[in-house]
């Protein structure tokens, strides 16, 4: 009874201590972002700007984001760095000189901390600390974010700046901690890197963090086994070096390519890469008017480029099976063992219905002596055992383990917080379903809450620079009309939002995107239990600019705004 009571004593001391240090380091602050990616590192630098005190929380010791997490072999950018990059400053865009066509991790994480350099922004960052929970005080019309660290923050509007792929996926499979060896998750890669030279390898999964890591791997290791349990399609990325030449050209007509990309379905325009000299790539033919011959002449003479002048293959199922007969023919001509081509060939779903991937020797890794590949088609994996993976076709030895499972996209990271709306109700439950949101910028119930790239916007589908930029200009704007107007909530009403799920599941629907035979991540396919949604916004990123600028100008039309104490 006496300890009992005495354990009782001590609970209600440490709550009191909880509590105390809580009092002691509360802040306050107009606006706390979560994350300190790009989305975090623009918004930091847009607010501050326009007058706001602002916090931003990042769970990392430094900024960068997803070029932060992600530093395995070979990660790198798939957009044309020239326009994965941010255009709100011209003499940033102007000084900076990207040295390849892609980005490798390396130079894409140097960009970020010069950005971090060149806006002082490390001064308002709180590195290594993880938002717990985000709560909107009604009464006081605030929100109050806690963290790992015990600190408790008070602001008016809470942006969650927490990155659409942050939260690594590792797959429960069984024997996991049995395994001897050290692993590794591509998303979440040690920062002093990893020599695999004197070791073998073994690495699970082939979506686009495999297919970059792969060939750097097998070049590396004394073997690497990759164990693919859906072949992905994926093109070469004909990545080199970028001349003076071009980039002093590029940077001359900066201000157009800008417009253009913005403009654009997917804000990529891929300048001085289109057809015939042409400065923008766009295809503009139809498979469906080809020939057998003509198409086996193209593979002949293109080989997977046969496929990029197009139009029709996302538009249109029979146009895109024989792309895909077209793209199997090529890549049976790059495969020494026809059994290996065979089991790398991706059959029962169409090319576009997960997300692209771009890539740099991938199938010649496959013809080299040091590599295994083993089709989890042929016979699953059952468990991982102190010494690699037996799967039903074998077992499989080696010394290092690399999952390559991808994300918790696009949810994963928001629903990690307890992040609790107006009536106290967490976003978890009102997204039990599948996330709901209006523009993919907030949730009804959850007021002076914005979501950074949020699902119902064209986020992943698009090159990211471009929709984080938009996205931080429309918030801020917001932010700052309200500033003006002596406003102090603004929170999407239930009919707009409703009124957008309805558009965003309509404009996907009859897509390769959301086709019956197609699984990917953008529908949560990948994580057990997830709603099959399609989370993104197809409607593309000019459309969706305009309709967010048409919101906006007409008062914020489908939000609704009150003032202090109302
Ligand atoms: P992130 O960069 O993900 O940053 C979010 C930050 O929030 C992270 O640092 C995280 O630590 C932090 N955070 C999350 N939750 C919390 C919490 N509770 N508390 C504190 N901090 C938290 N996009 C393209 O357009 N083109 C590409 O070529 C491309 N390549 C990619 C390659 C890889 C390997 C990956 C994983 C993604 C790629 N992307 C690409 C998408 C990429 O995520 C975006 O381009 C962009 O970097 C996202 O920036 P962000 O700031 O929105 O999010
Ligand atoms: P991903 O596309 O989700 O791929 C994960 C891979 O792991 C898939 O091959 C998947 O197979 C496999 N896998 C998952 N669980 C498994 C299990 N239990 N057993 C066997 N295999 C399993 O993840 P990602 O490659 O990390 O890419 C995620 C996204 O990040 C990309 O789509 C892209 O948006 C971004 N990214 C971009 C680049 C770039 O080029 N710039 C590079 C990396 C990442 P199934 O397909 O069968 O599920």
């Amino acid at each position: 009874m006496q300890s009992a009571s005495l354990n009782e004593a001590r609970d209600k001391q440490d709550k009191q201590d909880k509590q105390d240090k809580q009092d002691k380091n509360r802040q306050q602050f107009d606006v706390v972002v979560v994350g300190a990616g790009f989305s975090g590192m623009y918004l930091l630098h847009k607010l501050r700007g326009l007058g706001f005190s602002v916090a931003v929380i990042e769970a990392g010791d430094d900024v960068g984001g997803t070029w932060y997490w992600n530093r395995y072999p070979g990660a790198r950018c798939d957009v044309p760095s020239m326009e994965y990059s941010f255009s709100f400053d011209d003499d940033l865009q102007q000084d900076w000189d990207w040295t390849e066509v892609m980005a490798g991790q390396p130079e894409i994480l140097k960009y970020a901390n010069h950005i971090a350099d060149r806006y002082d922004l490390r001064r308002d960052v709180r590195f290594n600390t993880r938002v717990n929970s985000a709560h909107f005080d009604a009464d006081e019309q605030h929100w109050q974010v806690t963290t790992d660290q015990g600190d408790v923050y008070q602001s008016r509007f809470c942006v969650m700046a927490t990155g659409c792929l942050s939260v690594p996926n590792t797959p429960t499979i069984d024997g996991h901690d049995d395994f001897a060896g050290p692993i590794y998750h591509t998303g979440n890669w040690p920062h002093e890197g990893v020599d695999f030279s004197t070791v073998r390898v073994g690495i699970i999964g082939t979506g686009s963090s495999g297919i970059q890591a792969i060939p750097v791997i097998a070049e590396q290791a004394q073997h690497l086994t990759v164990f693919q349990r859906t072949p992905n399609y994926t093109m070469p990325a004909h990545n080199r070096p970028l001349s003076d030449e071009f980039l002093n050209k590029a940077k001359a007509n900066y201000e157009q390519i800008r417009a253009d990309q913005r403009a654009s379905m997917t804000g990529i325009v891929s300048y001085g890469f289109g057809f015939g000299g042409a400065d923008y790539f766009e295809p503009t033919e139809s498979l469906l008017e080809t020939t057998a011959e003509q198409r086996a002449a193209l593979v002949e003479k293109k080989g997977f480029g046969a496929l990029q002048q197009f139009a029709d293959i996302s538009l249109d199922p029979t146009a895109n099976e024989l792309a895909c007969e077209m793209y199997r023919d090529q890549l049976a001509r790059l495969i020494d063992d026809p059994q290996t081509a065979d089991a790398l060939m991706p059959k029962g779903y169409p090319i576009g219905c997960k997300r692209p991937v771009i890539d740099t020797n991938y199938y010649a890794t496959f013809n080299r002596d040091n590599v295994t590949l083993v089709d989890l088609r042929r016979g699953g994996i059952e468990k991982i055992t102190a010494t690699g993976v037996q799967t039903a076709q074998g077992h499989y030895e080696f010394d290092a383990l690399v999952y390559a499972t991808g994300f918790d996209a696009m949810t994963g990271a928001l629903e990690r917080i307890d992040i609790r709306g107006r009536n106290g109700e967490t976003l978890r439950d009102v997204w039990a379903a599948g996330p709901r949101t209006y523009l993919g910028l907030q949730v009804h119930g959850f007021p002076n809450m914005f979501t950074v790239t949020g699902p119902g916007s064209p986020s992943v589908l698009s090159n990211m620079l471009v929709s984080i930029e938009q996205h931080v200009d429309w918030i801020s704007d917001c932010i700052d009309h309200m500033r003006a107007h002596q406003l102090q909530v603004i929170e999407a009403a239930a009919a707009a939002e409703e009124a957008w799920v309805a558009h965003v599941n309509q404009v996907a629907e009859n897509t390769m995107f959301t086709a019956p035979s197609c699984n990917s991540w953008y529908l949560g396919a990948n994580i057990p239990g997830k709603p099959r949604i399609f989370m993104p916004y197809v409607g593309g990123v000019g459309t969706y600019r305009d309709k967010c600028d048409e919101v906006a100008a007409a008062g914020y039309a489908g939000f609704e705004l009150s003032a202090a104490g109302t």
